[in-house]
C-alpha cells in the first residue's frame, strides 16, 4: 500500500471515540468496552476497512476490532465509518479501531480473548531475509496462539502464490495450528467462498484476473 503522510490523520483518529487510545489498558477487559459477552474477532492490516465494516454490519452479535499500523491508512477506514454514521442506516456499533503493530498483540489481548483473526492480502515481504515480517510467519503464528483459545482460527487470503505457499508451510509446521481449509481459487470454490466479503485488494486483484487463495488455520486443543 502506498503511504502518504496525512497531517490531519492524528487529529481525526484522536477525536474518533471508536479508535481505542490505550489498547494495552483494555487487556482482559474488551467485553467491558463492548458492553456485551459476544465473541471478539480482529483483522490485522485492515487497510481501508471495507471488509471489516461489512462484516460488522452483517454480524451484530460479534465484536470486531480493526488493527492497522499506519495512521494514514487507518484514517481511510475511520472516514468510511464516519460516512456510514451520517447515513440513514447508521454505522455498526460493534466495531473498534486500533492503530498499532500486530507484534504487540499479547500486550493488548489476554490469552483466549480473541476467537478469530483475519489476515487479508498481507504484505508479501518477498526477500528471504524479511520472512519473519510476514504476518503468517512462525513468529506471528506463535503470537496468535497466545491470544486465541483452543479451536480459535486464523483466516488468510491473498493472490500472492509464493506468500501463500510459504504460509501453508508455516501452518503445517506449526506446533500450535492445524490446517482446517485451503483453496487456490476461492471465487470458484463454492464451499470456501460462501459468505465471502471482498477486501479492496481482493476486488482489484480478482478484477485483474488473479486467483485468490485462502487458508484457515485452527488452534489445536
Ligand atoms: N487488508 C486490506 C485489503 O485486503 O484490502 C489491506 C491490505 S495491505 C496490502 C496490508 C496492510 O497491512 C497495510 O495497510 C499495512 O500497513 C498493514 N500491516 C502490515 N503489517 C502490519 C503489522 N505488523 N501490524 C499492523 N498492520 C500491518
Amino acid at each position: 500500500m502506498r503511504l502518504r503522510n496525512i497531517p490531519r490523520a492524528e487529529g481525526v483518529l484522536e477525536a474518533c471515540k471508536e479508535v481505542v487510545k490505550n489498547p494495552a489498558g483494555q487487556k482482559s477487559r474488551w467485553h467491558e468496552l463492548f458492553q456485551n459477552q459476544n465473541p471478539v474477532h480482529i483483522e490485522i492490516g485492515m487497510g481501508k476497512g471495507q471488509f471489516l465494516l461489512t462484516l460488522a454490519e452483517r454480524n451484530p452479535d460479534i465484536n470486531y476490532i480493526g488493527i492497522e499500523r499506519y495512521s494514514s491508512v487507518l484514517l481511510r477506514a475511520v472516514e468510511k465509518f464516519q460516512l456510514l454514521s451520517e447515513s440513514p442506516k447508521g454505522a455498526p456499533s460493534n466495531i473498534r479501531f486500533l492503530c498499532m503493530d500486530a507484534r504487540e498483540l499479547p500486550e493488548v489481548f489476554a490469552p483466549g480473548e480473541i476467537e478469530k483473526i483475519y489476515l487479508n492480502f498481507s504484505d508479501p515481504w518477498p526477500k528471504a531475509r524479511h520472512a519473519r515480517r510476514r504476518l503468517t510467519s512462525r513468529e506471528f503464528l506463535s503470537l496468535y496462539a497466545k491470544v486465541l483459545p483452543p479451536g480459535g482460527t486464523v483466516e488468510f487470503k491473498t493472490d500472492n502464490r509464493p506468500l501463500f505457499d510459504f504460509s501453508e508451510e508455516e501452518v503445517r509446521e506449526s506446533p500450535f495450528f492445524t490446517l482446517d481449509g485451503l483453496t487456490y481459487d476461492l471465487h470458484r470454490d463454492a464451499g470456501m467462498n460462501q459468505g465471502n466479503i471482498m477486501t479492496e485488494y481482493e476486488e482489484k486483484f480478482s478484477a485483474a484476473g488473479n486467483a485468490i487463495c485462502k487458508l484457515i488455520a485452527r488452534k489445536s486443543p
